[in-house]
């Protein structure tokens, strides 16, 4: 299928490439065009002269954007063009409401949305491995699939429009689980004067291990906090979780409102841009009052 994908960052640019490789990229467009140009270069795919006009170009539309207020925007402008028929693919994470009133506004142009939210990282976009969950038409995931496992190894149909978004609220919630759990076992390590690199090694062949211990141990144990996946995005996901908990049955979770709070503070020290797991920055300074 001829596919255009829309937002080139740290997870939409490698999707873009695996797209390319498989030979089913179209089309690319990013808001700031520095992005685009880079993978044009790569790929020699055309940057689309509009957002319009990728949405009249493409079979298939991948969007990659951050928040729930960039995805409806991005849809409301693809739909003005958008021919019937298209399948659009919205692998950014956002809540399960966003994808219904996104499916709507689609729906009205004969076009159909699937929630396809993603896990795996940019380690897994980068390889085409990413987990997807989706939610939506499984008729148009029937379309789609063969040219989505260019990105993805594992797709799923969770259910109708939003599945995929709430599957996905499940994963982010126990992603900040394994973040608090690693982070804090990590820093209580090295309270003890543990070697920290024996201890990562000989913890993830065991029972404890993790893809986050396997992929970002060391990397914190060393200050290194690139990213990865944004501290600020994971702290949308939480505020997404919050609110769909509230919505479905008027309540909290600790691990929740934790993390929330434990994100803010580091968000307002200036860490938003780093990977999540620079959450040991909090758990070096909360055992050992030492900030790194
Ligand atoms: P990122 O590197 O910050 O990239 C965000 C992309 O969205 C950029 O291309 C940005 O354009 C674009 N964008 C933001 N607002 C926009 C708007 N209003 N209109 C058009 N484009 C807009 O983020 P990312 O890590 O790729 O994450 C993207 C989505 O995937 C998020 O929803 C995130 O939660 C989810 N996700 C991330 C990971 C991960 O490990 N990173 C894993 C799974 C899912 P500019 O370049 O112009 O800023």
């Amino acid at each position: 299928m001829r596919t255009g994908v829309i937002g080139l960052g740290a997870m939409g640019a490698y999707m873009a490439i695996n797209f390319h490789k498989a030979g089913s990229l179209h089309r690319i467009w990013n808001r700031s065009r520095g992005k685009a140009e880079t993978i044009a270069k790569e790929t020699g795919i055309e940057i689309a002269e509009s957002l319009e006009r990728l949405a009249e170009e493409c079979e298939l539309i991948i969007t990659c954007v951050s928040r729930d207020e960039d995805v409806l925007s991005v849809i409301e402008r693809i739909s003005a063009s958008i021919t019937p028929g298209t399948i659009v693919v919205d692998t950014s994470t956002v809540a399960a409401d966003t994808a219904k009133k996104a499916a709507e506004i689609l729906q009205k142009q004969g076009a159909h949305l699937l929630d396809c939210p993603v896990s795996g990282g940019v380690e897994g976009a980068k390889n085409g491995s990413l987990a997807m969950m989706v939610g939506g038409d499984e008729s148009a995931l029937d379309r789609a699939r063969p040219t989505l496992e260019a990105i993805a190894t594992n797709i799923a149909y969770i259910g109708p429009t939003g599945s995929g978004q709430s599957c996905k609220a499940v994963n982010q919630l126990m992603a900040a689980g394994i973040n608090q759990a690693v982070t804090e076992a990590l820093a209580f390590g090295e309270v003890m004067g543990l070697d920290m690199e024996r201890v990562v090694d000989i913890v993830a062949s065991g029972a404890a291990g993790n893809w986050f211990l396997d992929h970002r141990g060391k990397n914190m144990l060393a200050g290194s906090y690139a990213p990865g996946f944004k501290l600020a995005l994971h702290h949308k996901d939480m505020g997404i979780c919050q609110s769909m908990l509230k919505n479905a049955c008027d309540a909290s979770l600790p691990m929740i409102e934790m993390t929330l709070i434990h994100y803010q503070r580091l968000m307002d020290e200036g860490y938003g841009n780093e990977d999540i797991s620079a959450l040991f920055r909090l758990k070096r300074q909360q055992l050992a009052g030492s900030p790194d």
